[in-house]
């Protein structure tokens, strides 16, 4: 349950446990369902309201403190989670707590968060969340209009260090302007990636429309895949989907936010975007050590 991961735009993933209950159309081919329903029989599956969600063993739990350790001088992505949502009401008890516990001591770590559930934010956050633990990073999901109208309030509302938004699958066009520059509540970052698998189309105009909006808006921009479906009428193979030099020209953008101001910076080791964010943030962690020896 702890894993290198194929996903480009982090190092780790890590789930606290596995199994969810789909949500909304996004879910319609939840690659982690078909995961589960290939790993597992029958009746031991973790996916649906009232389905045991499987908790992480233990190595898995210390693996995420050992990726940390190893990142000490260079920090280091882990998502969570690839397998489940974190905000799922019926996650195994104790398991979102003893995740926040974890944020809070590996400091190397820049901890990517991402859910279709925002609504749960606000009454899952620890209580010495204050305006956010400066190594996790708020996200939600959003693949159409109408979930960006459901979600982005939720986002904008919960207090967070750096926010984000993935837009894969994208299903339709997106317009996130009224949201993307809020003052003092910004996005920093957007990814945006066609579906793999049973594919619904994603139409590249969707996705350059979402690049121009973060031009306009000095958010970053990370163009994960195009999809199945897209990649095959780009005259490429699926497998070449997560390759970048396989995208249109234009749409060979990934940036990730700096991790202490969330401008836009290029991949590669570099996390934060000037000598003074590196020494602002790690100015910031020490404090949050202190507080979680404290707590
Ligand atoms: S919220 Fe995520 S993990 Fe849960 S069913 Fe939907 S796509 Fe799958
Ligand atoms: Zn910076």
């Amino acid at each position: 349950m702890a894993e290198k991961t194929g996903i480009q735009w982090t190092e780790h993933t890590f789930n606290p446990w596995w199994g969810c209950t789909k949500v909304s159309p996004g879910c319609d081919n939840c690659y982690a369902e078909t995961l589960d329903r290939m790993r597992y029989k029958e009746g031991e599956r973790h996916w649906g309201k009232g389905a045991p969600r499987k908790p992480a063993s233990e190595n898995s739990w210390r693996e995420v403190e050992k990726w940390d350790r190893a990142a000490a001088r260079s920090r280091t992505r882990t998502f969570s989670a690839s397998m489940a949502d974190l905000f799922d009401e019926e996650a195994p008890p104790g398991a979102l707590d003893r995740f926040w516990q974890v944020a809070r001591r590996c400091l190397h770590t820049d901890f990517q968060l991402l859910t279709k559930r925002p609504e749960r934010i606000l009454t899952s956050l620890p209580a010495d969340w204050g305006k956010g633990y400066p190594n996790v990073l708020l996200g939600t999901s959003v693949e159409d209009q109408k979930r960006a109208l459901w979600r982005m309030p939720d986002l904008i509302t919960a207090p967070a260090h750096l926010r984000f938004v993935s837009t894969e699958p994208l299903l339709g066009s997106v317009d996130l302007r009224q949201w993307l520059r809020l003052p003092g509540r910004p996005i920093r970052w957007l990814i945006v990636g066609g579906e793999s698998g049973s594919a619904r189309p994603t139409d590249p105009a969707w996705a350059r429309d979402l690049l121009a909006q973060c031009r306009e808006s000095g958010v970053a921009f990370f163009m994960k895949q195009m999809g199945d479906l897209g990649i095959v009428q780009l005259g490429r193979k699926r497998s070449q989907d997560g390759d970048l030099e396989s995208f249109p020209v234009d749409l060979r953008v990934r940036e990730f936010p700096c991790s202490w101001c969330g401008v836009a910076i290029p991949p590669g080791r570099q996390r934060t975007c000037s000598p003074s964010c590196r020494t602002q943030l790690a100015r910031a962690l020490p404090r949050e050590e202190q507080r979680s020896r404290a707590a």
